[in-house]
């Protein structure tokens, strides 16, 4: 359902649809055909080091602007590519078009592509990320896949030996939305994971000084920095925000406050400008 995926965030009634079976059925079929149609495209939001702000890469975010429908939220039409097996071809070209964009940056700004676990039950997907570096020539270390906890649910689908083989092609790997699932702490010492995405929702409940959220994100730079990972604050979007995720240690910031997604030459044209990011970005 679009409310829990898309962490938190209500979508208002639209009234050119009577029922939800009804805006399923409708968005399924327009879903079929947005891929050839040429309605997906991808918008990149800037990751910058805590640090000093300077820019590290992007993360690559899947839009569609249906002619009639308008703009629809990957909240509501990913997990309908999910259900439908829709999620490959899709998935396919998020990972060709991506590499092929992040390839004309300047050396070493990275990006990050989101991949559904439903995309790691087919051993296929190797050959895909392969063949999209290779056709690129993106050196696999600025590549890095993430993925939610949810793809250790279902054990014995495969997933883990798919990213496994994803893992050795040299990618990078990072665990999204973290603390929003299943939240069990054995798989991060099980996956080579470089890096973990505090969920907005801790980095919002945090900056209001909610000691639990406090103490958990504190818990999480602390096992990320033994076990040699980064964390990526996730959502920050104002200076209070940024002020605490700063005093906790995340590594990583990404956030409105920073920069929205930007369209592909935007996005370009703030990689080729170099490390100065700004807020204003
Ligand atoms: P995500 O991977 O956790 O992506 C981060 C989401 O947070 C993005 O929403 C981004 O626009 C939003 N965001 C970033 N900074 C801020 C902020 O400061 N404030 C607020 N309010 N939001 C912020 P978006 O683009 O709507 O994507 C929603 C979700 O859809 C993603 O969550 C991801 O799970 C999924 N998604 C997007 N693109 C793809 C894709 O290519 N493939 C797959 N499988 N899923 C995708
Ligand atoms: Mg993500
Ligand atoms: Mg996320
Ligand atoms: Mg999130």
């Amino acid at each position: 359902r679009s409310k829990e995926r898309g962490g938190g965030v209500f979508h208002a009634y639209e009234p050119q649809f009577h029922s939800d079976a009804e805006e399923r059925r409708v968005l399924e079929l327009a879903l079929r055909k947005a891929l050839q149609n040429g309605e997906l495209h991808l918008h990149y939001q800037p990751v910058v080091t805590a640090d000093d702000g300077s820019l590290r890469g992007f993360e690559a975010l899947l839009r569609w602007q249906h002619p009639t429908l308008g703009a629809i939220s990957p909240a509501k039409f990913v997990p309908i590519a999910e259900e439908t097996r829709l999620i490959a071809p899709i998935g396919e070209w998020v990972v060709r078009t991506a590499c092929q964009e992040a390839a004309r940056w300047p050396a070493e700004v990275t990006v990050a592509v989101n991949v559904s676990p439903e995309q790691l039950h087919s051993p296929q997907f190797v050959q895909v990320v392969a063949s999209a570096l290779a056709q690129s020539g993106l050196p696999a270390h600025r590549l890095e896949l993430e993925v939610t906890e949810s793809v250790f649910l279902r054990e014995g689908t495969g997933a883990t030996k798919v990213l496994e083989r994803v893992l050795d092609l040299g990618v990078k790997l990072s665990l999204d939305d973290f603390g929003t699932g299943y939240s069990s702490l054995g798989y991060l010492s099980r996956t080579r994971f470089s890096s973990i995405k505090v969920d907005r929702s801790f980095v919002q409940a945090a900056a209001r000084g909610t000691p639990e959220a406090i103490a958990i994100i504190r818990a999480v730079v602390a096992l990320a920095n033994s076990l040699g990972m980064a964390t990526t604050a996730e959502g920050v979007e104002t200076e209070g925000e940024l002020g605490m995720i700063q005093e906790l240690g995340c590594t990583r910031i990404q956030g409105f406050y920073f920069g929205r997604p930007l369209p592909v030459d935007e996005a370009r044209s703030l990689a080729t400008r170099g490390s100065g990011v700004t807020r204003a970005a």
